[in-house]
């Protein structure tokens, strides 16, 4: 015969250190007690029925009360200042729940890796910086009528010279300083080759396809006998590899002071290939201008004390948001610094 009080002892003690106690109502060894009655006498059944029944009652007791418990444990406030417990399980988490890297900072690494692959280092830009380095030393001195075109923001602060810092128009800012860095790397007989993908600020008319607030990935090259054979080549090689397939370049005349000749590089559109005259990327063009790009002007050389009659080079700036609006097909690049959900959440 079962001892029903050790039974009850050993449930009820179950039941306060369960999750889930309702599991406990069900419990083989309850139903089993049900069963015996039949065997039994009829004289016993009633006390012994009478003694399950209060079992039982013992038992949702105990089961109410360590609901109420559990009921506590979870609206106990998170102390976030506590030290982490780093044997304790992550929370699973639903996809969505989860942060995602944003679209942004996860093809500028893309982008790198491809130029590191290619032999080129990354460096970093910064957020102020000074007019020389925003012109004078990219050859627009003072006056320069093609410093009007960059919508620059000024700041009230100047600097030495008393010229009022800036927020970088183009990540051309880095040029000087990174041909100064590695202008080592010449007398060795080894190429500088960098590129800087970093924020840039315009002073612009927002709309689908303006931000006040954009990436770009500059690229510098500098060797003996570099051509302009070498900044195309360049170009379609890291284009090819981003968007993981062969497409056409077109390459046309342009003008920019610190490059000299100068070039806007345009891509097939990797939507349509020109073959559709409705495509909302290239509004059936066919042809989507991408960046800017040229030979270093003698004079940016000169800036960084490279000799320009030994020594030659390419640059690049390219719109990172405009690369991947056209990788994903996004509509509109305020899409980026909105903070929206919906559309991180498809990242
Ligand atoms: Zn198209």
């Amino acid at each position: 015969m079962v001892d029903l009080d050790e039974l009850r002892r050993e449930i009820v003690l179950a039941v306060s250190q369960s999750k889930s106690p309702r599991e406990f109502l069900r419990d083989r060894r309850l139903r089993e007690l049900y069963d015996q009655i039949k065997s039994l006498p009829p004289v016993e059944r009633g006390s012994f029925g009478k003694q399950i029944n209060e079992l039982k009652q013992a038992v949702e007791q105990a089961i109410a009360v360590r609901l109420e418990e559990l009921e506590k444990v979870d609206l106990k406030p998170i102390d976030v200042t506590a030290p982490m417990d780093v044997n304790s399980p992550k929370p699973e988490l639903l996809p969505s729940e989860q942060g995602t890297i944003h679209p942004l900072s996860a093809e500028i690494e893309r982008i790198s890796e491809i130029f590191n692959r290619m032999g080129f280092v990354t460096e970093e830009s910064r957020e102020i910086d000074d007019q020389f380095h925003m012109f004078e030393s990219l050859n627009f001195p003072k006056g320069h009528p093609a410093r009007d075109d960059y919508d620059t923001f000024m700041t009230e602060e100047t600097d030495s010279n008393g010229d009022r810092l800036i927020a970088p128009a183009h990540t051309s800012t880095m040029q000087n300083r990174v041909l100064m860095k590695y202008r080592d790397n010449l007398e060795k007989g080894e190429a500088i080759a960098a590129i800087v993908p970093d924020r840039v600020f315009r002073n612009e008319d927002l709309d689908a396809r303006h931000e006040h607030t954009f990436y770009q990935v500059e690229g510098v090259y500098v060797s003996r006998r570099v051509n302009v054979g070498n900044l195309i080549a360049t170009l379609q090689e890291f284009l090819q590899e981003y968007y993981g397939k062969k497409l056409d370049v077109r390459v046309n005349p342009f003008y920019f002071p610190f490059t000299e000749p100068s070039f806007e590089f345009a891509l097939s559109c990797p939507f349509c290939e020109g073959k559709n005259p409705d495509c909302k990327v290239c509004s059936g063009e066919g042809w989507i201008e991408l960046l800017g790009c040229g030979m270093i002007h003698p004079n940016v050389l000169r800036a960084a004390q490279i000799d320009p009659n030994e020594y030659t080079g390419f640059a690049f700036g390219c719109g990172i948001d405009r690369l991947v609006m056209m990788k994903y097909g996004i509509e509109d690049v305020r899409h980026f610094e909105s903070g929206k959900l919906d559309f991180l959440e498809q990242f």
